[in-house]
């Protein structure tokens, strides 16, 4: 072989291994590409006051969409590793451990979710409802798991005021599907999305989650009961695992429904834009709502649409959908 032909084979050499490189590049981005997962992170079995097994909640929430699922006892820990295996669809369903830190002060019930705890963290205690909080959240944070902070109108035991005071911690739920936690307040009470907004306008970043805290997969059609389906996280993230789930949750990079989809959401500097996936005859009406609970505009166009003027503070938007549904995406801060 010439020196000249030599040289040619080592320059076609590494542009091939240029386009490999190039090649294997975009195989790993698309990889990397993001998608919505289905989840709820609140749900009890026998294990602690539910009336079905692990496997038989398992399978309800497998058989109806779901991609995880929290089995969360109270202070209750129930292993998942053999159900993951059991279920040998890692890509398309996984169970994420974890429990219901159940602690209360002056008999107010005080419940903070621990989610992927390394081993079980008990309750805390305290010396008020803040302080209670901050214990578990400490605790499970020490455990390496993500809290979040459960039904506060259950009971009427945790305030705006209370939740204000707690650090490290980015999840509570907005929506229980349970039907004694007086989501929606009344009687002079707060409803739960009146708190995160009160909440969020002092500058305090939390993200609203919805869950089921299912007891009861016995008696699906009895609403006395607290049945399974009635709300529910979408998280946007790379992969379905615990580790990029929870994260994306506590980037506030997901939505909470209680049964509207969207087809995509985005929100950059300039702009939040909300794509809903129609279901049947219902009608759609967004709200873009802003520091204290003001509605900034309302919006019955698909996609609905919100340009930042830059003075909101914070945006977040609600989906509402003509039977009673609802989605929540979390707040944009602006110039927080
Ligand atoms: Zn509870
Ligand atoms: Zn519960």
């Amino acid at each position: 072989m010439s020196e000249s032909n030599k040289r040619a084979m080592r320059i076609r050499g590494a542009a091939l291994t240029l386009l490999a490189l190039v090649f294997g590049f975009a195989v790993n981005q698309s990889a990397q590409e993001k998608r919505w997962y289905k989840g709820n992170t609140h749900t009890h079995t026998i294990n602690s006051d539910g009336d079905s097994t692990p496997d038989e909640v398992v399978r309800w929430y497998r058989e109806h969409g779901y991609n995880f699922l929290v089995l969360s006892d109270h202070n209750y820990l129930t292993e998942v590793d053999g159900l993951n295996s059991v279920l040998g669809a890692a890509n398309k369903f996984i169970m994420i451990k974890g429990e219901e830190l159940t602690d209360e002060f002056q008999k107010k019930p005080i419940h903070i979710n621990g989610l992927n705890v390394k081993e079980l963290v008990v309750p805390q205690h305290g010396d008020s409802v803040a302080g209670v909080i901050q214990n578990n959240v400490n605790a499970i944070r020490k455990v390496d798991g993500v809290p979040h902070i459960n039904h506060p109108n259950f009971g009427w035991a945790i305030s705006a005021s209370d939740l204000k005071a707690v650090k490290n911690n980015r999840l509570f739920e907005i929506y229980n599907g349970h039907p004694q936690v007086n989501n929606l307040g009344g009687g002079g009470m707060p409803g739960l999305e009146a708190m995160w907004d009160d909440i969020l306008s002092t500058g305090i970043t939390l993200y609203g989650i919805a869950v089921d805290d299912a007891h009861n997969f016995k008696t699906p059609g009895d609403r006395t009961k607290s049945t399974p389906g009635h709300g529910w996280v979408m998280v946007r993230a790379a992969s379905l695992n615990a580790g990029e789930i929870l994260r994306a949750m506590e980037q506030g990079d997901f939505y909470a429904s209680t049964g509207v989809t969207l087809r995509d959401y985005q929100a950059d500097g300039k702009q939040i834009a909300i794509n809903i996936a129609p279901s049947g005859t219902s009608k759609y009406t967004v709200q873009f709502i802003g520091r204290w609970g003001k509605v900034l505009k309302e919006v019955t166009a698909n996609p609905a649409v919100y340009t930042f003027n830059g003075d909101e503070f914070y945006v977040r938007a609600k989906v509402i959908e003509s039977n009673g549904k609802a989605a929540w995406t979390q707040p944009v801060f602006l110039n927080k």
